[in-house]
């Protein structure tokens, strides 16, 4: 997929919404460092809110039939309100 020009537009938008940061050496104030092949945003995550985001994102892609297709992995991932369990993550130490 490739997302259309007008949509990059609008998640620049939605990222500069959330940025932490006044200023930022690592975006130069645009809240992304790059573009992916599918033309979307590298996010920065230095001075950006990634989940604060990616929930507006997720809620403009939703307005868009062929938007939920190209990003139907946003959503595989959304936790269900029902039974959710915590995943305890171990870690194994490598220091
Ligand atoms: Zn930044």
């Amino acid at each position: 997929m490739y997302l259309e020009e007008k949509h990059l537009e609008k998640a620049k938008e939605i990222v500069l919404k959330h940025r932490k940061k006044r200023s930022c050496k690592k975006c130069y104030d645009r809240g992304y460092v790059g573009l992916t092949l599918e033309n979307t945003l590298v996010v920065c995550d230095k001075c950006i809110d990634i989940d604060q985001a990616m929930d507006e994102w997720k809620e403009y892609v939703k307005l868009d039939e062929k938007l939920v297709e190209d990003f139907h992995d946003l959503f595989e991932e959304e936790p269900q309100e029902e039974g959710a369990e915590e995943e305890n993550k171990e870690h194994e130490g490598e220091e």
